[in-house]
């Protein structure tokens, strides 16, 4: 039975905004101008609520179904909770790399938040053709810190056993399992691709080895609980601000955590990689290589990013008397050549699974076809990955791949 809970409407939020004092200081709760529901993700509700003085606060609540498909797919909403743990074990790590939690109603699943509308959605940004310098960095710094201090190597054991016991979110970990390991390969009858596509969809569901390395990633996703990952690190899931006018980026915000749970460090990494390659197959597909090289030259920034803040936090782990440095140079070698595992597996899903990215979906047909056949066709040379596990060879399959297959229309 769906657990019975009252939604909020923008008509009940500034009375509820008023009996929470950590939400009433940051609003004038009598001098409401507007609240506006903004939630354009697949799952949630969420209010922007300002006050006439402009200021803000967000207030975020998980429904007991997924909101991209109706009351037919229940869903856990205790998934704000998950997400709550994390965004505030990740924002104790790196405060100015992820959104403050101000508030948490356990029993009606909100979450009250940081008003971040001076910011952009990245992917928004992104598709947009505006240029973040320095957010990519931010966001491999963020995994870098979340990597490091939320494992082994940076919290007393009995502070990791309960955090992990408290991270077990097996509702949500299966949809990744499901959506993004299994379904692109085995149609679960949620696919869909343009008629055009349909046989590269099937040619990767026949390719074996691709096939079979996914049974690999989801194994390592299942059963490698080596830190409190995000667990659904997009460009979607990352805000940006630049000043007017300039492109050095002040502000990354890292936020939409639920999926967070105990598990592989480079599941994350090989997120934002996959989201590069949709930026780069949009500008290839809208005809700019210098773009789609830029966003590809991201994979390098994330990756360098991530392990510098690694390194700088090594010194720091908990048990230098058997982690010695030869396991810190283990680690980041086994991650990197994973990354590209898990890269793969989102760029497939993307492209032929239930939830598909902006990036490519808003391309007309003629330039969409080539670009998902050269996202799914970087996929599956990715599985195949050599000696070269470095981000710049991630980067140049891309791009080839991408250039390979480019349709015009014409
Ligand atoms: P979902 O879990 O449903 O994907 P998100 O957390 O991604 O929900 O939020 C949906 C959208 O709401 C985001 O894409 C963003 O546009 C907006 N949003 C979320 N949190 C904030 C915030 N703190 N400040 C401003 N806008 C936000
Ligand atoms: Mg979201």
């Amino acid at each position: 039975m769906t657990e019975q809970y009252e939604f909020l409407t923008a008509e009940t939020v500034p009375a509820y905004l008023a009996s929470v004092p950590s939400l009433r200081a940051r609003v004038d709760v009598d001098r409401i101008r507007t609240v506006s529901e903004i939630g354009d993700g697949n799952l949630n509700l969420v209010f922007l609520v300002h006050d006439e003085d402009g200021r803000g606060v967000v207030l975020k609540q998980s429904l007991p179904y997924v909101r991209m498909v109706g009351e037919g797919w229940p869903m856990t909403p205790e998934r704000e909770k998950h997400e709550v743990d994390s965004l505030l074990a990740h924002h104790a790590l790196v405060p100015e790399l992820v959104v403050e939690v101000l508030h948490h109603d356990i029993a009606r699943h909100i979450i009250g938040m940081e008003d971040l509308s001076d910011h952009r959605v990245w992917r928004h940004a992104l598709n947009d053709g505006q240029t973040h310098d320095g957010a990519a960095a931010d966001v491999g710094t963020y995994i870098g810190a979340v990597a490091f201090g939320t494992s082994a190597l940076g919290l007393e054991r009995l502070a990791l056993a309960e955090a992990q016991a408290r991270a077990i979110n097996p509702e949500l970990c299966q949809i990744t399992e499901d959506l993004v390991f299994t379904e692109p390969s085995v149609d679960a009858g949620r696919n869909s691709v343009l008629p055009a596509n349909e046989v590269d969809a099937a040619e990767l569901a026949a390719d074996e080895t691709f096939v079979a390395a996914m049974g690999r990633a989801k194994w390592m996703f299942m059963t490698h609980g080596e830190a409190l990952v995000h667990g659904d690190l997009h460009t979607g899931s990352v805000m940006v601000r630049a000043e007017e006018g300039s492109t050095q980026c002040t502000s990354v915000k890292v936020f939409d955590s639920e999926f967070a749970f105990y598990g592989p460090v480079a599941f994350d990494i090989g997120a934002t990689w996959a989201n590069y390659a949709f930026a780069a197959a949009r500008a290839t597909a809208l005809g700019d290589p210098d773009r789609a090289r830029w966003a590809l030259g991201l994979v390098e920034q994330t990756w360098d990013a991530f392990e510098a803040e690694y390194r700088r936090r090594w010194p720091t782990r908990l048990d230098p008397r058997v982690w010695r440095d030869e396991f810190l140079e283990e680690r980041l070698a086994t991650w990197q050549r994973e990354a590209w595992l898990f890269a793969a597996a989102k760029m497939s899903r993307r492209i032929v699974g239930a939830a598909k990215v902006k990036d490519v979906e808003l391309l007309p047909e003629e330039l969409r076809e080539g670009a998902a056949r050269g996202v799914l066709h970087a996929a599956r040379e990715a599985v195949r990955v050599g000696q070269d596990t470095g981000p710049a060879a991630f980067a140049a399959l891309v791009i080839d791949q991408l250039e390979r297959h480019r349709t015009t229309g014409e």
